[in-house]
């Protein structure tokens, strides 16, 4: 098969410990899953089943960097997450036999224009440029799943200019990494290389020019880069 021009190369993840990458298919989101972040976006977190959205899979960056500051918004907002990325797809899986569609796990931050999502629910209108534009989606190394370490616990927090500002649990999760995927996958058919950012705890906040933001996960490498000054 040709092109009429040369296709986008295949965005992709650094891996911890290996010079091979993640390529990277596509980027689901999940809405509102931790209580307590639910809450102060005014919403209760009872069990309502879990909603998604999506980012395209080209606003994946590696951490580590400096990067522009996003452009149209006044009210930028960082939101700490794991990260489950798929190393193999299916339709409609099972609850007890999504971990193993599970690559590895990566700490990511689903960074956020919160003006623009904010005017977007008041308008009932889609959330994609609140959410989905340019470099919104800053992962660390991939770390590959071991069945010892199935990040169901574990602290995670996130940092602005080395001051905590989000700290959570991943136990707190209301909807579990088995149930994402297995609700998710009635959906869409999954694939290998998808990713899935789970969710955020409590505490979310606005990031400046020249800001350095950091998440943590327990398990996994840490997660930082900065924005340009
Ligand atoms: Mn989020």
């Amino acid at each position: 098969m040709s092109f009429v021009f040369d296709p986008a190369p295949t965005p992709s993840l650094a891996i911890a410990g290996a010079d091979a990458r993640f390529p990277v298919r596509r980027i689901f989101c999940v809405g509102r899953n931790y209580a307590a972040h639910a809450r102060e976006m005014g919403k209760d977190p009872d069990r309502e089943p879990p909603f998604f959205f999506t980012k395209p899979a080209d606003a994946v960056v590696d951490c580590g960097q400096s990067l522009p500051f996003p452009s149209m918004t006044e009210n930028l907002h960082f939101e700490a997450e794991l990260v489950v990325c798929l190393g193999r797809g299916g339709k409609d899986i099972a609850e007890d036999q999504a971990r193993s569609h599970i690559w590895g796990y990566a700490a990511g931050n689903d960074l956020t224009r919160r003006d623009l999502q904010a005017e977007a629910k008041k308008m009932g209108r889609p959330w994609d440029m609140a959410k989905g534009f340019d470099q919104s989606a800053v992962i660390g190394p991939v770390h590959k799943a071991e069945d010892s370490d199935p990040f169901e616990t574990g602290v995670i927090t996130l940092s602005v200019n080395g001051e905590e500002r989000q700290r959570g649990d991943l136990s707190e999760m209301i909807w579990t990494v088995p149930e994402v995927i297995s609700i998710l996958s009635g959906y869409v058919a999954l694939h290998a290389g998808d990713l899935i950012m789970t969710g955020t705890p409590a505490g979310v906040g606005a990031l400046q020019p020249g800001d350095t933001c950091v998440v943590t996960i327990e398990g996994l490498p840490d997660m930082g880069f900065s924005y340009d000054g």
